[in-house]
């Protein structure tokens, strides 16, 4: 079976979009794939985050991903701190990644502006660390999206050279998986374009019953329909975009029916839209909150997943450690 590997951010809660367009397809990919599941700690540091908010993020991914539905006796979830062997295939990638080609990677290139004031070593480094996350598996897809594809392609030069420099074939050069292009994107309620944090307008999957319908009912509208089947402005188009995703067929239908003759009333859509995000995530809600309050199943989850993500990396450094000419671990 194919080997697959995905790092997590730690940066907040999940969202509908991150649901629908990310989470869903890897509950789906661990029935088809050798799966793992990383929660990216160390890359986080590059932007400086207090030991409690670290504290707080992995325990939040832990809880909220199990919740979803990742099994991690299918899938194992594990902390990147927790594996150290990757630290040391960081390394020793380090030692053959060039300046030039790390400076020219557009997502330093992007955080070296944005954050002029922390332009550290990580961030320059941060495609040899997700290198290592990867290579340290010789893991054979990495579900990313579009923004990711740089970082990859330095992935698989770092394989094509570590195998050159000491004449052997020893790293795959693991491919993207975009399941991006087959997954929904999940539009924002505000009038225009997606769902996301930054974007200050995301429904989150832990937001309670209140909450969402206050979302909901804020979403930008029009003064109606003025012509039988008329085109959907993009504010519209939103709303039943959210309707189909979470909605039964016959209430979008029926809906849908309504815009096209002239009778919606948008309020009653957004009821009826708020009461199917809420039946949505009312169970994965629930889940969160328990997964929450047990602390000690969270650590053993993060505990297997590292014994397990430990001995393949372990296995892989063992090997690299003798071609580069050290002791085998
Ligand atoms: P955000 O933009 O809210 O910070 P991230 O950039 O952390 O979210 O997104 C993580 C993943 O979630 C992305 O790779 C993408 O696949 C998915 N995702 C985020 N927002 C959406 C959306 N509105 N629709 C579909 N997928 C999304």
């Amino acid at each position: 079976m194919e080997k697959v590997i995905s790092g997590i951010r730690p940066t907040g809660n999940l969202h509908l979009g991150n649901y629908f367009g990310a989470v869903k397809s890897f509950v789906k990919m661990q029935d088809e794939y050798d799966c793992m599941f990383f929660i990216a700690d160390w890359h986080s540091l590059t932007t400086h985050p207090t030991p409690e908010n670290i504290r707080r993020s992995v325990r939040t991914i832990l809880a909220e991903y199990l919740a979803c539905g990742i099994d991690p006796e299918k899938a194992p979830i594990y902390v990147q701190s927790d594996v150290k062997e990757v630290l040391e295939l960081y390394l020793y990638l380090n030692m053959n990644a060039y300046l030039g080609e790390l400076e020219r990677v557009t997502s330093f290139k992007d955080k070296a502006r944005t954050q002029p004031d922390n332009v550290n070593a990580g961030l320059l480094t941060y495609p040899t660390l997700m290198a290592a996350d990867v290579l340290a598996h010789k893991a054979d897809k990495v579900p990313v999206g579009k923004d990711q594809e740089q970082n990859m392609e330095m992935m698989r030069l770092f394989a094509r050279r570590f195998n050159r420099i000491y004449n052997v074939e020893f790293f795959r050069e693991p491919q993207s998986y975009h399941f991006s292009d087959k997954a929904v994107k999940v539009p924002g309620l505000d009038g225009s374009g997606k769902m996301g944090k930054s974007e200050g307008n995301a429904i989150y999957l832990c937001d309670d019953e209140a909450t969402i319908k206050k979302k909901v009912m804020r979403a930008v509208t029009d003064a109606g329909p003025t012509m039988l089947n008329q085109e959907k402005p993009e504010p519209i188009r939103n709303l039943f975009t959210m309707l189909e995703i979470v909605s039964s067929k016959d209430t979008y239908d029926y809906f849908n029916d309504q815009y096209n003759n002239m009778t919606v009333r948008y309020g009653d859509l957004k009821k009826q839209l708020a009461a199917d995000i809420n039946a949505f995530c009312a169970p994965i809600r629930e889940k969160i909150m328990a997964y929450q309050a047990d602390e000690d199943y969270l650590l053993r989850v993060a505990k297997q997943g590292a014994e397990r993500a430990s001995e393949s990396a372990h296995k892989t450094l063992s090997e690299v450690r003798q071609i580069i000419g050290f002791r085998a671990l």
